[in-house]
């Protein structure tokens, strides 16, 4: 939950969750709309989709217990080299590398690299310089240490140099200059239109096959054929981020008819609150249903 999303947004979905999914056994037996109507509003929903095929491959390869084993752990979906190795240090206080953005900012600073921390190069000489670092007992004071130096005294902005404990052993001459980043991919404007169909009570929705697939959202709307005079009048106007792309969400009201794709259905509206509903789209529909 934590990765692209800030401690305070995650605490109350955690624990929620750990509600809901108590074991990784009852996280393995339940269905992948449980597990995103779950995550709704956290967005990067691969995340979930992941944990839930990890839960089922825990208990299909595993016998239900999370392997202790870092490269086990690197085969199950969604984990890569830093969970693994952050779950072995934390839980068992072995003696792995971990690089994550705090560490990363650290490690830069502290041996002045320049290459930017998201090129190949930059990432192999950070983790190598983690793994020449890392004591061989207190790997997991050491490394909440480097995580607690990032957050707290070495931030991203105005590093508190003067009251660092490791400022002798600096070498950054500009330490605000660093970490190096590769320049971003431009932002892509889009436009998204929708339509809102109602009937006794009830809403048309459709089932999501790509950016939120296996959630549900208002019908996308084929724009050639309104009438100009519908298409001047959204009902609903909002922008949303997704990755690099800033999108503008359209609604425009249709007449409820006959479902004409097999993935589309009717909802009760008093029951929206039990399936997963993208966080735009459950906007737009609580606005315009009010
Ligand atoms: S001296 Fe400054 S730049 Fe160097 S590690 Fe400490 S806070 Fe970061």
């Amino acid at each position: 939950m934590l990765q692209q999303t800030q401690a305070a947004t995650v605490v109350p979905y955690y624990n929620r969750w750990l509600r809901r999914f108590p074991t990784i056994r009852s996280l393995a037996a339940t269905t992948e709309s449980n597990v995103l109507h779950a995550w709704q509003g956290l967005g990067y929903y691969a995340r979930a989709r992941n944990l839930h095929r990890c839960a089922k491959m825990i208990v299909e390869k595993f016998g239900g217990r999370l392997p202790n084993d870092p490269s086990k752990l690197k085969s199950l979906p969604g984990i890569g080299l830093y969970t693994a190795n952050a779950i072995t240090v934390f839980a068992l206080n072995r003696s792995l590398p971990i690089v994550e953005a705090n560490t990363a900012r650290v490690l830069t600073r502290l041996f002045n690299i320049r290459a930017p921390i998201d090129s190949t190069h930059g990432r192999q000489e950070l983790w190598k310089l983690s793994a020449k670092l890392v004591p061989q007992n207190t790997a997991r004071d050491f490394q909440n240490a480097m995580m607690d130096l990032g957050a707290l005294i070495c931030t991203a902005h105005n590093p508190r140099c003067q009251i660092c404990p490791v400022k002798e052993f600096c070498c950054a001459r500009d330490p605000a200059s660093l970490p190096r980043k590769r320049k971003r991919a431009a932002i892509v404007r889009l436009t998204e239109s929708h339509s809102l169909s109602t009937k006794e009570g009830a809403v048309l929705l459709e089932r999501c096959h790509h950016r939120w697939r296996g959630m549900w959202m208002l019908p996308p709307l084929k724009l050639d054929g309104l009438k100009p005079s519908i298409l001047r009048r959204p009902i609903y106007v909002s922008m949303f981020p997704f990755t690099h792309h800033r999108v503008k969400l359209r609604i425009f009201r249709q007449p409820a008819r006959e479902i004409y794709t097999g993935s589309q259905r009717w909802f009760r509206t008093d029951a929206l609150g039990a399936i997963p509903i993208p966080s735009p789209h459950r906007r737009a529909i609580n606005a315009l249903l009010a």
